[in-house]
């Protein structure tokens, strides 16, 4: 490592040190030279340095004011457009264009982030982070299993995703106690149909899994009837967990017409 840096955990600060996992990562971002691209995270610069050389310029996001001293002091700095502060308060929309999103992300706010990402899918061209494995596992479940739940459907409603790079602790300094993996994430919005009232929507999910072993009649029975599930092919003794994303859209868009 390249200064006296100790690392902060309350920051999340994992830095990767993998050099191969560096160049699959930044080859899978495929960055061009006048993309509009976006690193959560910069830290120690692992990703930020060899992006930056592919491009005129690169925006990065970053809480910790150490390290953007760092990185105010690195050769590649006249690149760098730096956005100090917490990214979930950041907004995305205050840069235009179509943007790449990448970043080796700090894994304590990384729900709350992909949850305020999916609101700014309509700008955004592609986004590829690091995550722990056993999120990216949920994000990128198929209905019928064990990992399948809110995440899921939340963020596939937005979202094709893939997971790309499994990435063991070694990779990283401090090593964290968890396995990693590398998600690409596209939008598709529309494909699993437009939900018409967006809050109906994520609130009907919400309390779709509130107890994951209960059947959705009960899940539900503040806000659905069995006729309202049978009317789009959902039995009433079903659980949440069998039910595919577009049918709680058209649940959703269901109940919205009937009121
Ligand atoms: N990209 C570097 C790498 O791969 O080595 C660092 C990754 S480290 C897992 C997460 C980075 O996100 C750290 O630099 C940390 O300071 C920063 N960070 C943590 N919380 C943040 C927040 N709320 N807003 C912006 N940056 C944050």
């Amino acid at each position: 490592m390249m200064i006296e840096h100790k690392a902060r955990k309350r920051f999340g600060q994992n830095f990767l040190q993998d050099t191969r996992i560096i160049n699959d990562i930044v080859y899978a971002v495929r960055p061009q030279p006048d993309d509009v691209v976006i690193e959560i995270g910069p830290g120690l610069a692992a990703i930020t340095q060899p992006l930056s050389q592919k491009l005129n310029r690169l925006h990065v996001c970053e809480i910790d004011r150490d390290i953007i001293q760092y990185l105010k002091k690195q050769s590649f700095a006249d690149k760098l457009i730096i956005h100090e502060g917490d990214v979930l308060q950041f907004d995305f929309r205050s840069i235009s264009g179509s943007k790449k999103i990448v970043g080796n992300l700090p894994y304590n706010i990384s729900t709350p982030l992909l949850f305020k990402l999916s609101q700014v899918a309509d700008e955004v061209i592609d986004m590829h982070f690091m995550l722990q494995k056993e999120v990216v596992e949920r994000m990128t479940a198929v209905p019928k299993t064990n990992d399948y739940g809110r995440l899921s459907v939340m963020l596939q409603y937005f979202f094709e995703m893939e997971s790309l790079i499994d990435v063991p602790p070694e990779s990283f300094t401090p090593a964290p106690k968890v396995d990693s993996a590398v998600v690409r994430m596209i939008p598709v919005l529309g494909r699993m149909g437009i939900a018409e009232d967006f809050k109906h929507f994520e609130n009907l999910v919400k309390q779709a899994f509130h107890q994951r072993r209960k059947t959705l009649r009960n899940n539900l029975k503040d806000i659905a009837s069995d006729e309202d599930l049978q009317a789009v092919g959902i039995q009433p003794q079903q659980r949440a967990e069998e039910i595919a994303p577009e049918c709680y859209v058209q649940l959703s868009n269901y109940l919205i017409k009937k009121k």
